[in-house]
């Protein structure tokens, strides 16, 4: 048994008051919270072998180097990756969006030629198609926009049933001859929908496309293995699974990574540099690591892998439902719409509403309040709000340190929201 009153106690930030009222956190989405090992972990690195890796002789840089190692590997066996020496497939990044934009430059340097005959399958010409979908975030579209502005590839999306699902049953059709990159968020972050990506990872590899997963919203809440899953690339953010700001990963299979041109240049990713004659690259993971890295962030991340491990992702994810059955009693409130599947199936604890008359903004304070953190806005993602017929809403989402006290509150808190404005 696992005690989430002792796991939620870790979390030194939950413990205060807003506005009067003890905080209630529901925007696990836009970032999670830290427990106390994280935060110490981050701290402990600065106070005891804080020097820069893989280069240096002495004995800190020596300490720092196996301890980013170290958290590789730990946020590796996080997501079923390998990490053995030399076989590694995790590429520290800036994050998300950093990880998505190196693989949309990344193929954009293909196009160009660069990477050689390896890195032809990343090629992009006029008449080639990248498909996404209309539940993604901005950080998946316009990178993949951008690319097929520069190469003169064509941009498809799938469309969503009327609850926001993505249309796994029309790959066949979306999927064609020509697609080259496939790329598709795990779970929508407003509508909070797992996408059953199967049949688009079978028919993408049909076709020899590259399946790029945004792995944002699952890695926190599900138990993933992006071997079984079969994915080709994924990215996530360490700010969203209890780890610091500022860092990312981004999975890729290491034959994929071994043929991938690099897209950020500079220090530490070059074997050999001349002034008269093309540089010699480094094998992966260096290649894609240019420039000083975040080591206390990545450091700090493997702490937050190790601790999720030790929850056990499958007790995360069964807490983290009984919150989402809460949640979606918002959808019982006379004059609020969910957007999203009300059903507590395929979906995490990410409840994005509409109440109707009553603009988020003046939700979100009314809410804010009352000591509780919810989101409003489009969350980073317009087309899913047009497909909703709206350009903003209310979002809620949790996390492990939730409670079904918290979402109760909320509900509560939402029920008043009409009979406050009207
Ligand atoms: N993709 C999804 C589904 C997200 O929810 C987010 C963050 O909100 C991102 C991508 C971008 O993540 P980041 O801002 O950490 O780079």
């Amino acid at each position: 048994m696992v005690d989430f009153a002792a796991i939620r106690a870790q979390f030194p930030i939950l413990d205060q008051q807003i506005h009067g009222h003890p905080l209630v956190y529901l925007d696990s989405a836009a970032t999670s919270q830290k427990p106390q090992c994280v935060i110490d972990a981050e701290a402990d690195f600065y106070r005891t072998i804080n020097a820069g890796v893989h280069r240096g002789a002495h004995e800190l840089a020596a300490r720092s180097t196996e301890a980013f190692e170290q958290a590789r590997a730990k946020v590796a066996r996080l997501v079923g990756a390998n990490a053995e020496e030399g076989q590694e497939e995790v590429v520290v990044t800036g994050g998300a969006t950093a990880g998505l934009n190196l693989l949309a430059t990344a193929f954009g340097n293909a196009s160009l030629g660069r990477g050689g005959e390896a890195a032809k399958r990343f090629a992009l010409k006029p008449g080639d198609e990248i498909v996404v979908s209309k539940a993604e975030h901005h950080s998946v579209l316009l990178p993949f926009q951008e690319l097929a502005a520069r190469t003169g590839a064509t941009l498809k999306w799938f469309d969503l049933t009327e609850d926001g699902r993505i249309r796994s049953d029309t790959a066949d059709e979306v999927i064609t001859e020509r697609t080259k990159v496939v790329a598709i968020t795990h779970v929508g972050n407003t509508t909070g929908a797992i996408t059953d990506i199967a049949p688009i990872v079978r028919r993408a590899h049909e076709v020899g496309a590259v399946f790029i997963l945004d792995a944002c919203q699952s890695v926190p809440h599900l138990k993933v293995d992006f071997h079984v899953l079969d994915v080709d690339f994924a990215a996530w953010s360490a700010h969203k699974m209890y780890g610091p700001t500022g860092v990312g990963f981004l999975y890729g299979k290491r034959e994929l990574l071994e043929a991938l041109p690099p897209a950020n240049f500079g220090g530490s990713m070059v074997e050999l540099a001349w002034m008269d004659r093309p540089a010699q690259y480094m094998e992966p993971t260096a290649r894609f690591e240019a420039g000083t890295q975040p080591v206390a962030q990545v450091v700090a991340a493997g702490v937050a892998a190790e601790w999720m491990m030790n929850i056990g992702m499958e007790n995360l994810e069964a807490h983290e439902k009984t919150i989402a059955a809460e949640l979606l009693k918002l959808g019982d409130i006379d004059g609020v719409r969910i957007l999203g599947p009300r059903e507590n199936v395929n979906r995490i604890g990410t409840v994005a509403f509409d109440v109707a008359g009553v603009h988020p903004h003046d939700v979100g304070q009314f809410i804010d309040a009352q000591g509780i953190a919810i989101r409003v806005g489009h969350h980073c993602a317009q087309p899913v709000h047009r497909h909703f017929g709206l350009y903003a809403s209310n979002r809620a989402s949790s996390g492990i340190y939730n409670n079904v006290e918290d979402a109760a509150a909320l509900v509560e808190a939402v029920a008043k929201v009409r009979p406050f404005f009207a």
